[in-house]
């Protein structure tokens, strides 16, 4: 049952005054649960208790959190119908959407589950000591990665359950070894409620200490701010707007103790068709773009917003198939009145501007809440002179860019901001004639596809789902894939360290059987 209150470690509590709803896009009313946004003592309270199980919770056994991830996994499992309904009711987004990010929210936390019980992945590396080495004797170095301390996850309102309460950044923020509270999203606060539970149910049958998860209800940015700002979090994940995470990375700057904050944000993801791609396969692409572009409502960080050509007729044709494909498909509904308000009026500011032409717009009745496609079309030149031409609109949008030749093509993708994901359409003949767009793209983004779409980010240990900023305010890592879990740890150096104290990753017996490098040489055997 949802009780519209906030989790302070096993705590329901809501002693906070202001209250709100989340809303029903689909039938344009609010749900029935009041939730009780977290107040400043039951901010104090979610991490102080967060500080406190960290002191027990940073050095817990790889086994036993991996007992913990994998019963979070049984919990939602657990949860049943009652999830993916109050999921659709808060997001408008369809049942096979919830059943599908469920299933992926549960596979990352197994992933992260098997990770700590193998125990490998906190980098062990041993120097051993050489008391005969001259001048001076060489002392015994080991090191290996340690968690940061309590986290602030922020979730994302287009993946109420993959990248929000036990999303990624949860999952791998646990994994690490970090007690985490998480700012639960507005819109979609009943669904991050049931999966709290979850996560406290887990908690305290594999025995965590309390304080390990909170869960705290907001309907403002009061409590994120707040909690940014507590100099107990060390360290921060965000999935939103760049607005939102550039906010808090300054935010997070500024305090006495800086921390990190690593924030996965917007992105235009930009296509380039190549001129033969275009020419012998252009209706395909274009077809295949359509879905891309109006997929989940255009509510994905990797949407392709921006598709770049050089002018011509198949250019031209791929623009024209891809206008009359686009509106074919029925508008679908977007995820909240704010998100809706926020893409028509993204969407007009972007037609507003000099020299953008649109081709294709749906002009139907449609029903409340339902995102109206539209592709528009900008020369080269223009959007060169106009970086406004530059920024996402959140929703079913994409712009074609027709470059005057290849060196116009190359000029614009190298003052492209940083991005999440670049695509090649291309012939297989013609990609080796284009090294330098291939080599100046791959400089603006964090992940490359040859003839595919970028919607649809697998979750693998090979997948980097981050980019130069403003995709992410740190692109060397990843917020995607077991590897995320280097965002919430640091190295730490044991010197000279008696070994019967030395943590089991670093004892001389290797008791765990880690993979470690020692002395230069990878190895699973002891010293
Ligand atoms: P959002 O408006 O930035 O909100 C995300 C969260 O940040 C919310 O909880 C919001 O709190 C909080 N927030 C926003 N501005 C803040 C500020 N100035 N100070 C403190 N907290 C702040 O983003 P959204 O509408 O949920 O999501 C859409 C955006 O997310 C799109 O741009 C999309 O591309 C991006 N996204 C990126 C990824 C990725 O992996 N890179 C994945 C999914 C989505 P309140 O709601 O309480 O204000």
């Amino acid at each position: 049952m949802i009780t519209g209150k906030n989790y302070i470690g096993n705590l329901l509590t809501s002693t906070g005054r202001v209250k709100f709803k989340t809303f029903n896009p689909q039938e344009n009313k609010e749900n029935n649960v009041v939730f009780s946004e977290a107040s400043e003592a039951e901010i104090e309270m979610a991490v102080e208790l967060a500080a406190s199980a960290f002191k027990v919770f940073r050095s817990i056994s790889g086994i036993k959190k991996s007992e913990f991830l994998n019963q979070i996994a049984n919990e939602i499992e657990a949860l049943g119908d009652e999830l993916i309904k109050i999921y659709c009711l808060e997001s408008g987004l369809p049942e096979s959407r919830a059943i599908g990010e469920r299933g992926r929210t549960i596979f990352q936390l197994r992933s992260f589950a098997n990770l700590v019980k193998e125990g490998s992945w906190i980098e062990a590396t041993i120097d051993t000591a050489d008391l005969s080495r001259q001048p001076i004797p060489k002392v015994d170095i080991r090191k290996m990665s340690i968690p940061i301390g309590p986290i602030v996850v922020f979730g994302a309102s287009n993946f109420p359950l993959a990248y929000s309460t036990a999303g990624g950044d949860t999952a791998a923020a646990f994994a690490a070894g970090c007690p985490v509270i998480v700012k639960s999203h507005p819109m979609h606060a009943g669904t991050g409620e049931l999966v709290a539970s979850a996560i406290i149910k887990a908690a305290e049958k594999t025995e965590m200490p309390n304080g390990v998860f909170s869960n705290l209800n907001s309907s403002g940015i009061e409590v994120g701010v707040k909690l940014v700002k507590h100099p107990q979090v060390k360290a921060v994940g965000f999935t939103g707007s760049v607005g939102g995470g550039r906010a808090l990375y300054n935010l997070a700057s500024q305090r006495p103790e800086p921390i990190p904050v690593f924030a996965e944000m917007g992105s235009v993801n930009p296509v380039i068709i190549l001129p033969e791609a275009a020419k012998i396969r252009g209706n395909e692409w274009a077809k295949t773009y359509a879905g891309s572009i109006t997929l989940g409502s255009g509510q994905f960080c990797t949407n392709p917003g921006l598709i770049l050509g050089i002018k011509g007729a198949d250019l031209t044709n791929f623009i024209k198939i891809l206008s009359e494909e686009i509106v074919k498909i029925e508008p679908t509904c977007m995820l909240h009145p704010n998100i809706i308000g926020a893409y028509e009026s993204k969407k007009a500011k972007m037609q507003e501007q000099k020299g953008l032409q649109t081709s294709a717009s749906f002009s139907d009745e449609i029903a409340i809440n339902y995102g109206r496609q539209a592709i528009t079309t900008v020369e080269g030149v223009t959007i060169l002179k106009n970086t406004a031409l530059h920024h996402e609109v959140f929703g079913p949008f994409s712009m074609v860019v027709q470059c005057k030749n290849v060196q116009q093509l190359e000029e614009i993708i190298a003052n492209l901001e940083g991005q999440l994901t670049g695509t090649i359409l291309a012939e297989n003949a013609e990609l080796e004639n284009y090294e330098n767009i291939v080599n100046t793209l791959q400089n603006r983004v964090g992940r490359i596809i040859f003839n595919g779409v970028p919607t649809g980010v697998e979750v693998c240990a090979a997948m980097v789902h981050g980019g130069p900023y403003p995709a992410s305010t740190d692109s060397r890592f990843t917020a995607v894939g077991i590897n995320s879990i280097k965002r919430w740890v640091r190295p730490f150096s044991f010197q000279n360290w008696p070994n019967e104290l030395l943590p089991d990753e670093l004892k001389n017996e290797n008791p765990l059987g880690i993979s470690r490098i020692v002395d230069g040489k990878r190895t699973t055997h002891k010293l």
